[in-house]
């Protein structure tokens, strides 16, 4: 088992979290990214686990995304809060998931967290727009463990 900081380093954990920054420019949605070396059950589930301890489930529309990767389980999952999943079509995610798996293929975390981010506010831009006064709701930093 590897170590987690062996994943990402700091200039690219400033990258991902500069991408939530900018992703957040465009969207009311509350993006999130939690790392872990091992998923001891469906990524899914971990990730509904993690929404919850996270406190995401806090946001005022149902907003919050998290995106959940167990790198050396080599497994992801991304989730969306009740606001998102209820506007969204079904298959909303997968293209972002697409650009994840490309890169995470190649062990290149970083950059497909980026760029998945990055798409994700794009895409999110389309039903939930940045609005004036719109509030930091989920601190943007990576969490681990
Ligand atoms: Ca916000
Ligand atoms: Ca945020």
């Amino acid at each position: 088992m590897s170590k987690l900081e062996d994943f990402l380093n700091p200039t690219q954990e400033e990258a991902i979290v500069q991408a939530i920054w900018e992703a957040e420019k465009k969207t009311s949605g509350e993006i999130r990214v939690h790392i872990e070396a091992i998923a001891e059950q469906p990524a899914l589930e971990r990730a509904k686990e993690l929404f919850h301890v996270l406190k995401m489930d806090n946001t005022k529309e149902g907003t919050g995304v998290l995106f959940y990767v167990a790198v050396d389980s080599k497994t992801f999952a991304i989730l969306g809060d009740y606001g998102i999943n209820g506007k969204v079509p079904k298959d909303f995610w997968e293209t972002v998931k697409e650009v994840l798996q490309m890169h995470f293929k190649h062990g290149a975390f970083a950059e497909g967290l980026v760029k998945g981010i990055y798409l994700a506010g794009e895409k999110l831009q389309e039903h939930f727009p940045w609005i004036s006064g719109d509030k930091d709701e989920l601190i943007n930093e990576i969490s681990k463990g």
